[in-house]
């Protein structure tokens, strides 16, 4: 038989374990998380290209958002809430679009927004769903050819975007133009204030394709995995929503909507 002193010291490292117990689990409330907000809200809010055909821009004959990003979107929300239409779209640029989602302002955004290691620092990303490359638009008669021909020229950018950086970093030389968005950032090139414009192949040839009078540089210098953002969790608040996104996008490179999406907006 267990000695009556024996007895009490295990009670007693029983109570103490159970006031343990109790005490974490009150400091780790559960915070709801980002996923079960949208549910609860029956709308996904995402941040998205106006002006970036043909990923993110406002369709004409219908004024609403349109593009291989908001297919992408569409298809998110499908999953998650039961219909593609339960979504407000925000419109973002590459110097705003991380700060709308820190915010919170946006729950996600499809961006022709490229991972790097810096902003996975700020943010969460999911598995790319498209593989970019940056490159240069000239004139058809220029005598520009490579990236190496443009070490003393004007070259227009878009602030924010990982092509901004590598001009900077490659060709620091070269006089740069920065602008806020795409918009402003064509309408200047049209207007002949650089040389040549600087993005993503996609972007350009979406520009390209109404504008024959100029041509895109052969070489890339980059590759840019296109990744749907999305706000790091709060302490003690669940994932879940980047773990399904990542499900979804894994989903959609195996059943053939991406491949399909490709097709449909004309991208190689
Ligand atoms: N994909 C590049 C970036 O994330 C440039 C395109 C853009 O976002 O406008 O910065």
């Amino acid at each position: 038989m267990w000695s009556n002193k024996y007895m009490k010291k295990i009670l007693c490292l029983i109570l103490i374990i159970f006031v343990c117990f109790i005490l974490t689990s009150c400091g780790k409330k559960e915070v709801e998380s980002r996923y079960d907000k949208i549910i609860k809200r029956d709308y996904l809010i995402a941040g998205v290209k106006t002006d970036s055909i043909p990923f993110g821009f406002i369709n004409n004959e219908t004024q609403q958002p349109d593009g291989f990003d908001i297919d992408v979107v569409k298809y998110i929300a499908q999953d998650i809430l039961g219909s593609d239409r339960k979504i407000e779209f925000v419109s973002v640029t590459p110097e705003n679009r991380i700060e709308k989602l820190t915010s919170g302002e946006v729950d996600i955004i499809a961006a022709t927004m490229s991972a790097t290691p810096q902003r996975q620092y700020l943010i969460d990303v999911s598995e790319p769903y498209f593989i970019a490359g940056q490159t240069a638009l000239v004139k058809q008669d220029s005598d520009i050819y490579t990236f190496a021909d443009l070490k003393t020229k004007t070259i227009i950018v878009i602030l924010g975007t990982t092509a901004e950086k590598n001009i900077r970093r490659i060709i620091p030389m070269a006089k740069i133009i920065g602008y806020t968005n795409y918009t402003e950032a064509f309408d200047a090139f049209l207007n002949g204030k650089g040389d040549a414009i600087s993005t993503d192949n996609t972007i350009l040839s979406g520009f390209l394709s109404e504008h024959p009078e100029y041509r895109m540089l052969k070489n890339k210098i980059s590759k840019e995995p296109y990744v749907i953002g999305i706000r790091q969790p709060d302490e003690n608040e669940d994932d879940k929503l980047k773990r399904n996104i990542d499900i979804i996008i894994t989903r959609m490179h195996k059943d053939g909507t991406l491949r399909q999406l490709k097709e449909k907006w004309n991208l190689k």
